[in-house]
């Protein structure tokens, strides 16, 4: 490590020159988190992540509030980052959830889709085909609305009731979400068992399937300590948008409910070691975590947090 808490920079080789880190922490991480934080602490938070250099921070879910009650001010916190000169997509569960979103000045919408029958009906009370049917007419009206869509889709690579997920299921599945317009991707590992061969095995299974790499972006989670090895079979692939959840939110050790998010620092650690251009300054990104750590009254579980803040002290 160089003085300056940063990695000293050794590029390999056939590795994208820029990667695009799509931040979850304040949607996927808080709503995972059992506290629920201040709305005006949310928008602080997601303003220090822009001050830090990400440029895509997903700000909230529009979901009835009875679901995810970690997030029922939606409403209140989106106008509070007008200013922002960041990409803020939301989550939309539903016709009604774009409707709310819209209504605020939302125009980059993310839809929640899984590969599997089981989460699908766990997560979503429909089938696989059920849940498209009723994000088709979502997505395609935010994208007349002069909208950007992101297509997540969970459970790509293991399920905890079905076990295994057959690749072509997966495929399926991400191409129905491009056929209704979705613009991207996000392939998620909701229960962090992939290993590196899967992802590449799945990532050319989709090329083959007419789904291109620059459409894919992955959500890898860290429960079995996986999540940057297979992000680095992911970036081999040529991936260049990955998503990750600033100090690891939504993935505390400390918590039952751990999903394991892999954490934006511990990311941005090892895409600086390679040289790989995210815009982030990983100095003021640890400050805010280690800031909203202070606010959810316990460390953060990123690695690469408790080593730059240890080392501070
Ligand atoms: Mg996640």
């Amino acid at each position: 490590m160089s003085a300056d808490g940063l990695p000293m920079v050794v590029p390999a080789q056939d590795l994208p020159a820029r990667v695009r880190i799509h931040e979850v922490g304040a949607r996927d991480g808080l709503q995972n988190e059992k506290m629920t934080v201040p709305t005006e602490v949310k928008a602080e938070f997601i303003r220090r992540l822009a001050g830090a250099g990400l440029t895509t921070i997903e700000a909230t879910s529009f979901v009835h509030p009875k679901w995810v009650p970690q997030l029922a001010d939606a409403e209140q916190l989106f106008p509070l980052l007008g200013d922002l000169d960041v990409e803020l997509p939301v989550l939309v569960p539903n016709q009604r959830g774009l409707d709310r979103a819209l209504a605020l000045g939302a125009r980059r919408i993310a839809v929640f889709a899984s590969a599997t029958e089981s989460f699908a009906k766990a997560n979503l009370n429909r089938t696989v085909d059920e849940s498209l049917a009723v994000f088709d007419p979502v997505v395609r009206q935010a994208k007349d609305a002069g909208g950007h869509v992101r297509g997540y889709v969970s459970m790509c690579f293991g399920d905890p009731w079905e076990g295994a997920v057959p690749l072509h299921q997966v495929a399926r599945v991400c191409k129905a979400l491009l056929d209704m317009g979705c613009d991207e991707l996000s392939l998620g590992d909701t229960i962090g068992v992939a290993t590196p061969g899967h992802v590449l095995e799945l990532l050319s299974l989709l090329n083959e399937e007419g789904v291109p790499t620059n459409v894919i972006g992955v959500h890898f989670h860290d429960t079995y300590g996986q999540a940057l090895a297979n992000t680095y079979a992911a970036l081999e692939h040529g991936v260049t948008t990955i998503d990750a959840s600033a100090g690891g939110l939504g993935g505390c050790p400390y918590a039952k409910s751990a999903t394991g998010n892999l954490a934006t620092e511990d990311l941005v650690w090892m895409l600086q070691g390679l040289g790989i251009d995210t815009g982030v300054d990983l100095g003021r990104l640890v400050a805010t975590s280690v800031w909203m750590a202070a606010h959810l009254g316990r460390p953060s579980p990123s690695r690469t947090v408790r080593a730059l803040s240890h080392k501070e002290q």
